[in-house]
Order: structure tokens, then C-alpha cells, then sequence
């Protein structure tokens, strides 16, 4: 077994999922522990931030000597659940595959960092290397939150994500907003159709022109790697018994962005439906505001992050890795949105939030070599 495949193995058999996730999930204490005790043993500097309780981040550092570019490679600890899972914590290596929960989501790239890290400290590069393991990808990435709210202390200059893309450079991904609607009718009797006004109805009308906009958008890609945004509705409620008409209904509704979509012009979007429908309709009552939001992320191909690490993953691959649009969200946005300059790379497999994960064991060494070589270029 290599030191790599060692090392995943370790990290699968760690049961670290999301307790927001999962209720009951274990969470990444563990995970951290393990990272933290590894980085001592390497003579590796170990910084372990508290995030909430018994959630914690670690930090790794590799000091450069002086001088140089400091590149933060960053990984999850946390996997989602294991539900249908026969043995999610006792790792397989079969066929050049390694298998078990967090395999490809994303342990083997955070192994893939570790041992790049550990190359880095002997390489004599000015600048340092650094490693943020961070807790709660999978739910509300509070493990990034915190570290980059105390992003002063450890500064850096650019950062790789290690999530899975199949070698591929992923240099875009959608954001989304989520939007509660709420129609308001009048409560009466089913008897008395002249005193009622059937809020649940009123949604319906919402509902048609909401499904407008998801055709026109998906119609109209402006995006060269993601195309669109789009929406749907997500849940529903309204009504208190069969014969009255209901005083209100609520409609909550999921609204993928791209670069330039804010979400206030998300929030504008769906205020003119409700303008337009009222506009039609003078029994029509209904407010739109938004719960929660996170940002697209892109990078400019241009960017020399980007040509820097197609430069070295060309070099070691012989061949040229894509620059591609990832569809789920990652934290890349978040360090996006805080000014660093970020790039996602890492191995390829399959079913991350599946019955059956499991990671590709050469692409996961290829992630190693390639993001040694890109720390040996950024921080000389
Ligand atoms: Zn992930």
C-alpha cells in the first residue's frame, strides 16, 4: 500500500459526518485530531481553531523561508450520511479503487494535500504552504466562515480546493438564494364564495409565472461554463380545513445564480411577478424576501492562478486539463467573495453522496504530485 493510499484509508475509517446534516452524526472532531497529531509528527506547524463545539478546523503550515507567495490548499472533514451503507468506515482497495464514505468527497483529497504539504517543507520555497482542514462543508461551511474571519492570521495569497473534479480545473460554480413567498387571502366559510379569497390559489398564479421564468432563463445561457440559473419550488403549505378558503399560503423557492445575478436582483425578480399578478388582480396580496443566500464563484481562465496550475498539472498529466463549471456549490465562493483567488482540483470516482463512494487511487497520487509542483511554482 502507498503512503497515500495509507493515509485515505485513515481518514475514511474516521467517522466524521455532518451532525447538522445527519442528526446524530459524530462530527469532525475526530478528523481533526488525527490531522492535528500527523502535522505534530511532521514537524509541521498545527494551529487548531474552535469553530462550535467539538467541530474544530485545523491549520497546517509548512514556513517558507521568506519572502515568497503563500498558497492555502483546503479540504472538508466532514462527509454527508451513511444511511444504506454496509461498512461506510471500513475502507476497501479493489481494482485500483478505494471505497468507503468520504473516499472521494473528499478525504483523498485532503490526504492528496497532506503529503503535498510535507513535500513542501523540504523544497526550501520562500513562501509558505498551508493546509486549512475545515469542518461543515456539507451543510453551512462554518469551518470556512471562521477561518476566513480570522483570515489574518494566516494570509494567504491564493487557494486550491482539493474537492473532486476528475482532474479537471473547475474555475466557476452557481450560487443560489433561497426565497419565501406568502399570498395572503381572506378566511371564510366554502359556503360563502363572495367573503372568501383563496390564498392557495392565488399561489397557483405565482407558481405558472415563476415556471415563466425558469423557461426563460434556462432559454437565454449567458454564461460560457454554467449557463443559466434557474429555480423551482421546493416546499408548500397553506389551508386549515377543507371547507375554508385558506388566509394564506407559503411557497419556499430555490433560485440557482450565476456571476452577476446579486441577490437583489434575484429579489427584484420575483417582486415583479408578485407586482404583475397584483397588477391583474386586485384581490392579490403577496410578499417575497429572501432566508438565505450564497455567491457563484468564477475565476478568470486568464487568471495566473488558473494558468499556473493548468501549467503543472499539464506538465505532470501530458495532457491538458479542462477548465470546466462544477453544478454543486463549494466553498470556493466564500473565499471568492473574500477577494482570494481560488482554483478547485482534485480526483476523480464517483458517488459522493451515494450508497457506493469511492475514490480513483491514481488520479488522488496525480493530486499530490500536481499540488506539490504548484506549491513549488507559487511559493518560490
Ligand atoms: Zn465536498
Amino acid at each position: 500500500m502507498t503512503e497515500l493510499s495509507k493515509l485515505i484509508s485513515d481518514l475514511v475509517a474516521i467517522d466524521s459526518v455532518n451532525p447538522d446534516l445527519v442528526s446524530g452524526g459524530v462530527g469532525e472532531a475526530g478528523m481533526a485530531q488525527y490531522i492535528a497529531d500527523w502535522g505534530r509528527a511532521q514537524q509541521l506547524e498545527v494551529a487548531v481553531q474552535a469553530t462550535v463545539p467539538g467541530r474544530p478546523n485545523v491549520i497546517l503550515r509548512a514556513p517558507g523561508g521568506g519572502g515568497g507567495k503563500a498558497l492555502m490548499l483546503n479540504a472538508h472533514t466532514d462527509t454527508v450520511g451513511v444511511a444504506g451503507m454496509d461498512a461506510p468506515f471500513s475502507p476497501v482497495i479493489r481494482a485500483g479503487r478505494l471505497y468507503g464514505r468520504g473516499a472521494y468527497d473528499m478525504k483523498s483529497g485532503l490526504a492528496a494535500c497532506m503529503l503535498a504539504l510535507l513535500a513542501a517543507r523540504d523544497m526550501g520555497l520562500r513562501g509558505d504552504v498551508l493546509l486549512s482542514a475545515v469542518a461543515d462543508e456539507e451543510y453551512g461551511s462554518i469551518g470556512t466562515e471562521v477561518l476566513l474571519a480570522d483570515w489574518a492570521r494566516w494570509p494567504a495569497d491564493a487557494v486550491l480546493i482539493a474537492e473532486p473534479t476528475a482532474l479537471d480545473i473547475s474555475i466557476a460554480h452557481r450560487g443560489f438564494v433561497w426565497l419565501e413567498i406568502e399570498t395572503q387571502g381572506v378566511a371564510a366559510h366554502g359556503s360563502l364564495p363572495e367573503q372568501g379569497v383563496d390564498a392557495i390559489a392565488k399561489m397557483g398564479t405565482v407558481l405558472v409565472e415563476l415556471a415563466a421564468l425558469d423557461r426563460q432563463l434556462r432559454a437565454e445561457p449567458t454564461h460560457e461554463l454554467l449557463g443559466s440559473g434557474s429555480l423551482h419550488a421546493s416546499l408548500i403549505k397553506g389551508g386549515e380545513e377543507i371547507s375554508m378558503y385558506p388566509a394564506f399560503c407559503k411557497l419556499l423557492v430555490e433560485r440557482r445564480t450565476i456571476p452577476g445575478e446579486s441577490d437583489a436582483h434575484v429579489l427584484a425578480q420575483a417582486q415583479s411577478i408578485l407586482d404583475d399578478c397584483a397588477a391583474s388582480d386586485s384581490q392579490f396580496q403577496a410578499q417575497v424576501q429572501a432566508t438565505f443566500s450564497r455567491p457563484p464563484y468564477a475565476i478568470d481562465a486568464a487568471h495566473p492562478l488558473v494558468q499556473s496550475l493548468q501549467h503543472v498539472a499539464t506538465a505532470h498529466l501530458g495532457r491538458q486539463p479542462a477548465l470546466i463549471g462544477s453544478s454543486w456549490w463549494m466553498d470556493s465562493a466564500l473565499f471568492a467573495e473574500a477577494g482570494v483567488p481560488t482554483v478547485v482540483l482534485g480526483p476523480a470516482g464517483a458517488g459522493a453522496h451515494a450508497r457506493e463512494e469511492w475514490v480513483n487511487l491514481e488520479s488522488a497520487a496525480h493530486c499530490q504530485a500536481i499540488y506539490t509542483q504548484l506549491a513549488a511554482v507559487f511559493c518560490a
